[in-house]
């Protein structure tokens, strides 16, 4: 088979694959030979690379950096649509088009996926472009970060028209959404308030490879074109899903405004089982002739309907406020209410945020408050019901001295929580800190647990990380629940973390906003923690992808007397604080402030050695050639274009021999 075959076969195979887990969620092979596949195909491309296809399966993993979305106008206004809240409202919206449209009239019930709206364009089977909704006259386009979306097919298959738009919208289902927000409690960062705000945040971030990692999923709901093969709204989903898209099967025909009473009514309760949030139902006129005839309004079709749900609301007192302190100090208000039922649970805490909210609401203890489920995980106060203020209630006083340890709060220009500064002693934040270092992604101490952890600070045992390396068995075996095996495994797991590599001690620390992904770029970069703690702020800035924040939480970090004592502490129990000798032995400067393109087939070299080589050597590899890119590294078969564009801008292209040659 010829290798041009074999690419394209095994794009077909994926394509398949892709469908059957994302769109129909029922793989049929395991996610290891998924892996495998796509990893062979990667390899055929980076070896054949006349054969790129923009449209490729292995082009899910993003890559592409947007620094600003381009504005482009849409070729069909996306319209918004009319709210009604009530039975009343649909049955005076049925009243109305009954006078503007003759015979019977069927609808297309569907659920109103709560995310953001999205615009895509398909050319031949293919996904041209992906443009948000903004104004409705112009919006975004984001097809780089669409693409990395599984479950927006990017070849179609079927008798599809030769153009056409799809909409639909772009969710974040529950599952990815909680996940996310584990991962942001993890780096101490506030979680994200709920999906549909982070979905859209997410198609507006600027790396299309961190797009890629969230769990984004687009749900379709309406066919645009001049000529396309179908007569009915409902025709058109179902034509969609023939094409390879995600159509959720929810969608109902019905014949009366009755029937779609039923369907919001089945829904609205129904709703707590989708994997998705929806916010309410919309109804469509199904004939497509009925509804030019019914046309628009300025805002919106006179042939569809919102019916909103109401969000589910309760009222009940609230009996006290407290205050939790987090692993970085940061203080959340939480209110304890009178329990209550709302939908379907028993709620007796809900979320305050922080002290600006409870000022805006001006929620006292005592008062009868209206409690909100919408797409927070956590119930939250909506509003105060005033008429049952009781006299003589005061206003709230936000703490001003931390709940655990007594010290007086602080709170930063711009920022929104209070913080407890007393990071050495405040036990909340002493056992956090501890409880993250022996993590699984960072030090993974097996044997020794989050209640351990606890314990043995309580205890007195421990104080910071540095002391689990003192710890002896004689120590551990008097605690609750420790049996004189428990007590070798827990010696032993912390010894072994004694070689658990430099970037993931690094992640460890528990310095604020650094992350693994910032932990591993951190030690890539400076390679030891000497090096780390002797960088300014300045020097931290230069580092790719390290923004001000981190540079000054990292600063902050090592002013830190205690600790530097602590690290020296780490150092002297042999815990590596710096890139193992191996490591270090490939890498140098020698291509600093450098950015290549690598493009074509070499001879000595693979690609992908190559681009490691030029990183090891302190380099940066894009994909795209720019006014930034200092070498392009031209091996055989270079495609045409990118020869076109390096000309055009003048960047110096060099073959692997002189490449090899800068590196020596
Ligand atoms: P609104 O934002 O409240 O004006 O509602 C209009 C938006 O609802 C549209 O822009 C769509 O993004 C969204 N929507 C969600 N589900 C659907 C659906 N099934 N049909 C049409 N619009 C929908
Ligand atoms: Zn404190």
């Amino acid at each position: 088979m010829s290798p041009k075959q074999k690419i394209e076969d095994l794009r077909e195979e994926l394509r398949q694959h892709n469908y059957y887990y994302y769109v129909l969620d029922k793989p049929v092979i395991s996610d290891y030979e998924f892996d495998i596949k796509l990893k062979e195909l990667q390899e055929l491309e980076a070896k054949y690379p006349e054969y790129f296809d923009p449209n490729s399966p292995t082009q899910r993993v993003g890559g592409e950096v947007t620094k600003s979305f381009e504005t482009v106008a849409h070729e069909h206004r996306m319209y918004s649509l009319d709210n009604s809240y009530s039975k009343e409202d649909l049955q005076d919206w049925e009243t109305r088009i009954r006078k503007l449209v003759d015979g019977d009239i069927q609808y297309t019930c569907e659920l109103k996926y709560d995310g953001a709206s999205i615009n895509l364009t398909y050319e031949k089977g293919n996904l041209v472009s992906a443009v948000t909704r903004g104004d409705g006259f112009q919006g975004d386009d984001i097809t780089t970060n669409v693409k990395t979306i599984r479950s927006v097919p990017l070849q179609l298959k079927g008798d599809y028209p030769d153009k056409f738009n799809i909409r639909g919208e772009i969710v974040l289902p529950l599952a990815g959404f909680h996940k996310l927000n584990e991962e942001r409690i993890e780096i101490g960062e506030e979680p994200y308030r709920n999906p549909r705000n982070t979905a859209s945040g997410s198609l507006k971030l600027q790396d299309s490879s961190e797009v890629a990692k969230r769990p984004l999923d687009c749900l379709l709901y309406s066919l645009i074109g001049s000529n396309l093969p179908i007569q009915t709204q409902f025709e058109g989903l179902q034509k969609a899903r023939d094409w390879g898209f995600k159509v959720p099967n929810e969608a109902k025909l019905v014949n009366s405004i009755d029937e779609v009473l039923e369907y919001i009514n089945f829904w609205d309760t129904k709703r707590k089982e989708l994997p998705y949030e929806i916010d309410g139902v919309v109804v469509k006129v199904n004939s497509f002739y009925q509804q030019e005839e019914l046309g628009f309004t300025a805002k919106a079709p006179r042939w569809a309907m919102a019916y909103k749900f109401k969000a589910e609301q309760v009222s009940t007192k609230l009996n006290s406020i407290s205050y939790q302190v987090g692993r970085t100090g940061a203080i959340t208000p939480v209110a304890n209410l009178e329990p209550v039922l709302l939908a379907g649970t028993i709620v007796k805490r809900a979320s305050l945020h922080n002290a600006d909210q409870i000022e805006k609401l001006d929620v006292r203890i005592g008062d009868e408050v209206f409690v909100e489920k919408g797409g927070e995980i956590i119930p939250k106060i909506i509003a105060v019901d005033l008429s049952k203020r009781p006299d003589h209630s005061q206003p709230t006083k936000y703490i001003t001295h931390c709940p655990e340890c007594e010290t007086e709060l602080v709170r930063t220009e711009g920022e929104a929580q209070h913080y407890c500064p007393n990071y050495n002693g405040c036990k909340p934040q002493v056992i956090g800190r501890i409880q993250h270092y022996i993590s699984r992604k960072a030090m993974d101490i097996e044997g020794l647990g989050g209640e351990t952890v606890a314990l043995l600070v309580n205890e007195g045992l421990i104080n910071n990380y540095s002391d689990l390396y003192e710890l002896t068995k004689e120590q551990v075996i008097p605690l609750e629940r420790m049996a004189e095996k428990s007590a070798d495994n827990l010696i032993k797991g912390i010894e072994l973390s004694k070689q658990i590599p430099f970037e993931r001690v690094l992640y460890g620390l528990g310095i604020r906003y650094v992350g693994e992904t910032v932990a591993k770029k951190l030690a890539k970069h400076y390679k030891s923690i000497d090096a780390l703690a002797n960088a300014t702020e300045e020097d931290l800035i230069n580092v790719d992808e390290i923004g001000v924040k981190i540079a000054e939480s990292v600063a902050e970090f090592f002013n830190s007397e205690e600790n530097n004592l602590i690290i020296e502490r780490l150092r002297s129990f042999g815990v590596q604080l710096e890139i193992s000798a191996e490591k270090l032995a490939n890498q140098t400067e020698k291509l600093k402030g450098l950015t290549f393109v690598v493009s074509g087939v070499f001879e000595s070299i693979s690609r992908n050695e190559l681009k490691k080589l030029i990183e090891d050597n302190g380099g940066k590899v894009s994909s795209s050639i720019s006014s930034k890119t200092s070498f392009i590294v031209a091996g055989d078969k270079m495609g045409p274009s990118k020869k076109e564009k390096a000309e055009k801008l003048n960047v110096e292209i060099i073959n692997e021999n002189e490449f090899l040659q800068k590196i020596k």
